[in-house]
């Protein structure tokens, strides 16, 4: 990953530096909330807030790309597709909540029209809000154009869901990881980064909750640390969450929350 010691502490530093200067108030009355929990030492928490710039990350995720958002051991991220839908998302958020854990989202900009109170929802709770294309469509699959409209339109959902002047983050997940080459070079020139995964529970499969949990912890236990994909779509994984979140902590994992900070953002705080 091209990542030494020195490079990724001075990037954490950025990072909560710019943060701390750049989020509304919500967010930062939800970080405030972090460090105590509700009065619960032994939540699982966010251990810490990593701004990233999508023209220093391009694409992100070792199922696909060479490098992934650059983690030390047993840290993970955590980001759910599809959403916000009206029978399972808030569950995901009240789970969240409860641990003080704060999460990647990619909403699916027809979602995000119908339910645009819990894409409000999500930022005001201090999540990260990506997109994930306007009908989850194949976009391999499209005219370039039109796959290009997809994306847009999605972004334009969800910044209608949080009104001016609260936007999305320039982070995009494309429907079944599906690109081209063609994708990648717009994606780029939008400024949008692309994420794809480190670790798949494969949480859209039929399963139970406990199938959920032991899935993602398997997976994690190969790769060490990573991105992890969930759909908070999913009554199973809504209902997965607290137990898993409780694994994650007994496992000795730490959630880390990214956010987008641009380089211009990170160097005028390094001053
Ligand atoms: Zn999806």
């Amino acid at each position: 990953m091209g990542w030494n010691k020195a490079a990724e502490a001075a990037l954490a530093r950025l990072a909560i530096r710019c943060c701390l200067a750049c989020l509304p108030l919500a967010v930062l009355a939800s970080g405030a909330l972090a460090q105590s929990c509700n009065g619960k030492p032994d939540a699982l928490g966010t251990a810490r807030v990593m701004a990233l710039d999508p023209a220093v990350f391009p694409q992100v995720g070792t199922v696909q790309y060479p490098q992934t958002v650059p983690l030390r051991d047993h840290e993970v991220v955590l980001t759910f597709d599809d959403g916000p839908w009206p029978s399972s998302t808030g569950a995901v958020l009240d789970a969240l909540a409860a641990q003080c854990v704060k999460a990647n989202f990619f909403l699916v900009g027809e979602h995000a029209q119908a339910s645009p109170e819990l894409v409000r929802r999500e930022y005001a709770e201090g999540h990260t809000v990506g997109t994930h294309s306007e009908t989850h469509a194949d976009l391999a699959k499209l005219p370039l154009a039109d796959a290009e409209k997809e994306i847009q339109d999605a972004i334009a959902a969800a910044n209608a869901a949080l009104g001016a002047p609260i936007v999305a983050a320039p982070f995009f997940r494309a429907p079944y990881l599906s690109t081209t080459p063609s994708l990648l070079q717009y994606l780029s020139k939008a400024g949008l980064m692309l994420w794809s995964i480190d670790v798949d529970p494969e949480d859209w499969r039929p399963s139970t909750p406990d199938e959920v949990v032991e899935r993602t912890m398997a997976g994690l236990e190969k790769k060490g640390s990573g991105i992890i994909l969930m759909h908070d779509v999913q009554s199973h994984t809504a209902a997965a969450l607290p137990k898993f979140l409780e694994e994650l902590k007994s496992h000795g994992y730490s959630v880390v929350h990214v956010v987008y900070g641009s380089a211009k953002e990170a160097a005028a705080h390094a001053q």
